[in-house]
């Protein structure tokens, strides 16, 4: 039997504000364990809790970046549950009336082609403090600092049909999010964390089957682990003829494996109300309207302007717009040496290679994208040739220098295009070589390109790759074939 995999995310964006999102309390990371949450956040007798606007603005930016319904009015209800990290004994939610109504990300898939994902809504809420069972024997500690702290829930239709959909759309979400700046979307932190929703069904059939959650998954590549184990499992559990039961899961990253933690509770467990606290927010037009028009280039358009107006591939266009530093590191490279492909080269390849081996971010390089782009238009204007750029580049990440014009003078790499100075160089090199100079000659004329490999090697060792490469090549076939 043939299987479709059915994948559905629900996606928790920590929001970039600077207090919580009923209080003035600091979200900074990494605070002291529980200086970080007050009176409101703690539901304390007699406190009131008073929205921040800047969690709407930035919810709202959101569903206006995936062309969703931003409906007129919204609503908090409470989600009740005890749970020591949850001293309110409930969360503040939307549940019937989220900030945001249906809209769609587009996702890149490896081949550069492009899908939809429907969103279904996306709703503010609160997050709870947090539980830690590692520091404590036999005990648990609660650290309530992040109690309080605004996230938007993200969530998809059941569109995804892979794990590696399910990455891409992730990775999509970052993308949108980071580009807005309304997230750092710093996943080890916790800035951005999913539920994955995953059934499957027999190919062809459109019921869908029976789903688990796995809940609190924060990376891509255990979004994509978490699936492929999921999958297995239910797959295996079918076909053995059983059940798939709705429950919540678990991801153990050390065991690569997904756990049952509960069976799935139903929205009533939860006696969804109207927070009693909190009016109705209603977003005036003119006010939804300031938030468009403010809205940065997102990743979905730069990518399709890299490729329309710049003529980048599918794949080089959504590599250097995947994130907000990458596209403007790699613009400014573009704009300093006027030439988008040979740009996106050297930001893909000896850049991307550097720092990938160093484990840096591109706003960390240590070649600034000015010092890069004089690099370029060094190669381009025939100053330098591609070997030689390659030790300009390897001098300016090791900070020997603070542009390449600096560091081509001081290394005297200037291309030798004097073609005077080239035969002499030729001149020497054949007169040190008599051994293969025969060789050549005795060779049969179709053979004698490869060994010409040999001369060039020399000529270029002799100034120290500085020549040259394609007047070198054509002067000794010129000065050989003489000999012949
Ligand atoms: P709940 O209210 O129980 O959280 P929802 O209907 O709101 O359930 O769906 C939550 C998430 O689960 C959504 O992202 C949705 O796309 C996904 N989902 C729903 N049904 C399935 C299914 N059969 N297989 C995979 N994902 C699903
Ligand atoms: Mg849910």
């Amino acid at each position: 039997m043939q299987w479709e995999t059915v994948i559905g995310l629900e996606v928790h964006v920590q929001l970039a504000t600077r207090s919580k999102i009923f209080s003035g309390a600091s979200t900074a990371f990494g605070a002291e364990p529980n200086t970080q949450a007050c009176a409101v956040d703690l539901g304390l007798p007699g406190v009131l809790p008073v929205l921040n606007e800047a969690a709407v603005a930035m919810a709202v930016q959101f569903g206006l970046a995936i062309h969703a319904e931003i409906p007129e009015v919204s609503v908090f209800d409470r989600k009740n549950y005890f749970y020591p990290d949850l001293p309110k004994g409930y969360q503040t939610s939307q549940m019937y009336h989220p900030i945001v109504g249906a809209g769609e990300v587009e996702i890149t898939l490896d081949d550069g082609s492009t899908k939809r994902v429907r969103v279904h809504h996306a709703h503010l809420e609160e997050d709870a403090g947090k539980s830690l069972h590692e520091d404590f024997h036999g005990m648990t500690g609660v650290d309530l600092n992040r109690a309080g702290t605004p996230l938007l829930e993200i969530v998809s239709e059941p569109d995804l049909r892979s794990a590696k959909e399910a990455a891409a759309y992730l990775k999509a979400i970052h993308s949108i999010v980071t580009y807005l700046g309304i997230s750092d979307g710093n996943m080890a932190e916790g800035s951005m964390r999913c539920d994955v929703n995953v059934s499957v069904r027999p190919v062809g059939q459109e019921a869908f089957g029976t789903r688990a959650e796995i809940k609190n998954v924060n990376s891509f590549r255990f979004v994509e682990r978490a699936i492929a184990f999921e999958v297995e499992r239910q797959i295996e559990l079918l076909e053995d003829g059983g059940q798939v039961v709705q429950e919540t899961r678990l991801f153990d990253p050390d065991r690569d494996e997904t756990r049952s933690m509960r069976t799935k509770e139903e929205a009533n467990d939860y006696r969804y109300f109207p927070c009693p606290d909190l009016l109705p927010v209603v977003l005036d037009r003119a006010y939804v309207d300031h938030l468009r028009e403010t809205l940065p280039e997102l990743p979905a358009d730069k990518r399709a302007r890299f490729e329309k107006e710049l003529g980048l591939s599918a794949y080089d266009a959504g590599v250097l717009s995947a994130s907000r530093e990458m596209a403007e590191y790699f613009e400014r490279v573009k704009d300093v040496c006027g030439d988008a492909k040979q740009a996106a080269n050297w930001v893909q390849g000896e850049l991307s290679g550097a720092l990938n081996r160093e484990g840096l971010p591109i706003q960390h390089s240590p070649v600034s994208a000015e010092a890069l782009g004089e690099l370029i238009a060094r190669v381009m204007d025939d100053t330098i040739n591609g070997k030689a750029a390659k030790q300009v580049f390897q001098a300016l990440w090791n900070g020997e220098g603070a542009s390449a014009d600096e560091v081509i003078e001081a290394k005297g790499l200037k291309q030798v295009t004097d073609s005077g100075a080239i035969e002499a160089m030729i001149d020497q090199v054949i007169a040190d070589s008599p051994a293969q100079v025969a060789q050549y000659r005795d060779a049969e004329p179709d053979k004698r390109g490869k060994m010409i490999g040999y001369f060039v090697g020399q000529v270029m060792k002799a100034s120290r790759g500085t020549a040259n490469p394609q007047q070198v090549n054509a002067l000794l076939k010129e000065k050989l074939d003489a000999l012949c």
